[in-house]
């Protein structure tokens, strides 16, 4: 009698996956028009990137001036909003597209995730396995220790490189770029780079001292939440080096950028530059991220380039979100969407956009955003275009708001809880964990 090992039916698991895929490629063939070119994507999430440090949305300082230059040649999205203000449940909504309700690596786990590795079932469905089931070379360079082979994130990438610095990220997908052209491969690529450098501990502002602010006095400030009594120099100090390690991972982003021009393949590459969620900066008493949903944590930017598709200089205003991202990139790349996807385009039906984070639930609809505190039940709402939600408006909650928030919360009750790996973080892992301030 044969009998189920894990590994087996994990092998029988990844066939059947494999088989859905392909029906749902096929059955989808027909509503989908394959472009003339198909475009290479170069995906870049630049973690903790609130979208009020960028000159593009405003910024007076120089912090981000290839970012700028990628959005006035392509499209800029005023309103893009993510799923929750932590690495693991915003990225995998991201990837998955799906909401943390369906995903399951809700933001209330996080502190377990500190103590063993989340892993992320082999069922989950990628946009990276989607690429590359449909002839794309697939290659990562990630700096969170939380996105990883241990945690299966690596899924569907062929090549995958991990380091915390950015110069390494962007050294490892040159090369993977290069030894590319030079073994004559002839797909198009999909490459995601995850730079940290705008992560907690940030960069000395003296290394850009032409591009952000480089305070004379005031130390670096750290804290996951509320933090009292902040000294103004302090939090000058702290949001200079904040800019200064946008300003570094600005500069990596142009390399990638010099190498596709000087290749010729810049105007048949959709260029992505978003983020997983903000940070905070006092705006509500706090510091860091993962402690709420309000605009600082979960407003981010999201840059799309693609000269030969796209034209240059549109700003998006509606609300858009993490959601739609994985299915637009697919529809604009001429693969059809799999059914395991729940977003729609990012230009579709306007529908209710959610941010979940432990004990923060936000729902943005209309002109209107409403904030939750599921513990004491206190609502707020604030408009849309109070980005960073400093004045509540007044009066009783439309009932559209709170009808989406609790159709949210309905499935929450459902369930949806990720498994922990079986394995140990190592020494080394714990160590980076801590630099960035995950473990206590
Ligand atoms: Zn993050």
């Amino acid at each position: 009698m044969a009998v189920a090992t894990p590994e087996t039916r994990d092998r029988r698991q990844r066939i059947a996956r494999r088989i859905l895929l392909a029906l749902a490629l096929a059955g989808g063939a027909l509503a989908c028009k394959a472009p003339a070119v198909r475009p290479n994507v170069v995906f870049v999430l630049v973690d903790t990137l609130r979208k009020d440090h960028l000159g593009l949305y405003g910024y007076p300082l120089r912090t981000s001036e290839t970012i700028d230059a990628l959005g006035r040649g392509g499209w800029v999205f005023e309103k893009h909003i993510a799923h929750a203000s932590q690495t693991v449940p915003s990225t995998l909504s991201m990837m998955l597209s799906r909401l943390p309700v369906d995903h399951g690596f809700a933001h209330r786990r996080i502190r377990q995730f500190s103590d063993r590795p989340p892993r992320f079932p082999d069922e989950f469905l990628f946009l990276t396995e989607v690429f590359r089931e449909a002839g794309y070379a697939t290659a990562a360079a990630v700096g969170n220790r939380f996105l990883s082979h241990k945690t299966g994130f690596s899924q569907g990438f062929e090549f995958f490189f991990q380091a915390k610095v950015g110069d390494k990220l962007t050294a490892a997908s040159l090369r993977w770029l290069e030894a590319r052209r030079t073994r004559e491969d002839e797909r198009p690529v999909f490459l995601y780079v995850h730079y940290v450098d705008a992560h907690y501990p940030y960069v000395d502002p003296k290394e850009h001292p032409d591009r952000v602010a480089t305070p004379a006095s005031g130390r670096l400030l750290f804290g996951n939440g509320l933090v009292a009594d902040i000294a103004e120099a302090d939090l000058a100090f702290t949001r200079a080096s904040y800019d200064a390690g946008v300003a570094t991972v600005d500069d990596e982003i142009s390399k990638l950028v010099a190498y596709l021009e000087e290749r010729g393949i810049f105007e048949d590459t959709i260029f992505v530059v978003t983020s997983d969620h903000g940070e905070e900066f006092d705006e509500h008493g706090g510091l860091g991220h993962g402690t709420t949903v309000y605009g600082e944590q979960v407003r981010i930017p999201l840059v799309v380039s693609h000269p030969r598709e796209l034209e240059a200089g549109r700003r998006i205003t509606r609300p858009t979100q993490h959601l739609d991202l994985a299915p637009t990139l697919l529809r604009w790349a001429g693969i059809p969407v799999p059914e395991a996807f729940r977003g729609q385009d990012l230009l579709g039906e306007e529908r209710p956009i959610l941010a979940d984070n432990g004990v923060w639930r936000a729902v943005h609809a209309g002109s209107r955003k409403l904030i939750l505190n599921t513990e004491t039940g206190e609502e707020v709402v604030y408009a849309l275009d109070d980005e960073l939600d400093r004045s509540p408006v007044e009066g009783p909650v439309a009932s559209d708001l709170r009808e989406a928030l609790a159709a949210y919360l309905q499935q929450e009750d459902a369930g949806g809880t990720g498994p922990s790996s079986a394995e140990e973080w190592s020494e080394e892992e714990k160590e980076q964990l801590r630099a960035l301030g995950y473990l206590e």
